[in-house]
């Protein structure tokens, strides 16, 4: 059997920056259909997605994970080549070691052990991989995903290999995410000379008090699973560059990190509504690019809480923090869905690395999870 080091490596030497999946795919396509599983390609454009499955019908336990990563940004500043995967100690050092190639061979021997010591275990153990989760991924787990559904695919639960644990081993499981949408205004004025400046419209006058009612809103408090949601300006640009010239366009970004409280269409409305009511002549362009979820299903919370205890002894916090991830696309179809891994502190820095124990620990805790999830209460 394959040890959880070795399939880490033979990822992290693949240098996968999205959507290129340097032969990841095909690597574990080959791994799955020697220990007898079903193996599906759902390439689109120039993403790679793979789905395994072994068994069927109910209940259907899924695992998502991403072959892609982040550039390594300069290489001689790694202590080890960042596709090197050097092991040191009880360290694998590289690109990709905790996000997330290092779970995801975690999540790979915990398949191949699971079915090789139940070979008739009940229902179905699949896994989605995909290589553009870091990009755009309008290619990757999303489509694949919609197109098992559209087959009639029923996944019953979905446990995603990011990197969660925060300070210690286990400590937190992500079990919803906050919603993410991103604006680009344009606000229009007319171009003058600064000594003139009742024959131009500086909208960047116009665009100043809007904006300080918009840095001013109280959104919520939060609630129970989240923090209250934010708004960060990320862009203005505006002028030519001369001291004398009042310009016709100012343009800003902005993006809210919003939660379960706040809808995306009742965001851009009420900013819509504010920009009308200072007669700003504006245009918007919205991208709601995750809607937040909170995951309640207590079978599979449970199953993976059980399992860190178990393994670490102490009970993982269930947080909502963090970027957004592939399983907002299983939580938009209503799929229970959770997420654990190792350690997030080096994820998309320089020197990147994952401790081993910590993966040996992953491969238990996501073998007794599945366990817990196809024989509920033991039996
Ligand atoms: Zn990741």
């Amino acid at each position: 059997m394959l040890r959880v080091t070795d399939i880490a490596c033979e990822l992290i030497r693949r240098p996968s920056v999205s959507p290129d999946d340097s032969g990841c795919c095909a690597y574990l396509a080959d791994l799955f259909t020697q220990a007898g599983f079903q193996v599906r390609h759902l390439d689109f454009n120039d993403t790679k997605n793979l789905w395994v499955t072994h068994g069927e019908g109910a209940p259907l336990v899924a695992f998502n994970g991403h072959c892609d990563v982040v550039p390594p940004g300069p290489e001689d500043s790694w202590k080890f080549p960042p596709y090197s995967a050097t092991i040191e100690g009880d360290t694998i050092w590289g690109r990709g070691a905790s996000d997330m190639k290092g779970p995801l061979a975690a999540i790979v021997v915990a398949m191949l052990e699971y079915v090789q010591a139940n070979p008739n275990h009940p229902g179905t153990l699949a896994l989605l991989v995909t290589s553009d989760e870091e990009g755009w991924a309008y290619d990757g787990t999303g489509k694949a995903l919609k197109t098992l559904l559209d087959e009639g695919t029923k996944i019953d639960y979905c446990i995603v290999g990011e990197p969660t644990s925060d300070n210690t081993f286990g400590d937190m499981i992500k079990v919803g995410r906050r919603g993410s949408i991103s604006a680009h205004m344009e606000v229009r004025g007319k171009q003058g000379h600064v000594a003139y400046p009742h024959l131009a419209d500086n909208p960047i006058h116009r665009l100043s008090p809007f904006l300080t009612e918009l840095l001013a809103i109280h959104w919520d408090h939060g609630n129970d699973s989240f923090p209250p949601t934010t708004l960060q300006v990320t862009n203005i640009h505006a002028g030519t560059g001369a001291v004398n010239v009042i310009p016709n366009l100012v343009t800003i970004d902005f993006n809210l990190r919003y939660n379960t409280m706040l809808s995306a269409d009742e965001i851009e409305s009420r900013i819509t509504k504010m920009a009308e009511a200072y007669a700003l002549d504006c245009t918007f362009k919205w991208n709601p690019s995750a809607n937040p979820f909170v995951t309640r299903d207590r079978n599979l919370i449970g199953a993976i809480a059980r399992a860190i205890i178990r393994e670490t002894d102490k009970t993982p916090a269930e947080g909502t923090g963090g970027g957004t991830s592939d399983a907002r696309f299983f939580a938009l179809h209503k799929i229970p869905v959770v997420e654990f891994g190792p350690s997030n502190e080096t994820i998309h820095a320089i020197n990147e690395r994952v401790s081993i124990g910590d993966l040996e620990a992953c491969v238990r805790i996501y073998k007794a999870a599945i366990e817990d999830l196809h024989n509920p209460a033991g039996i």
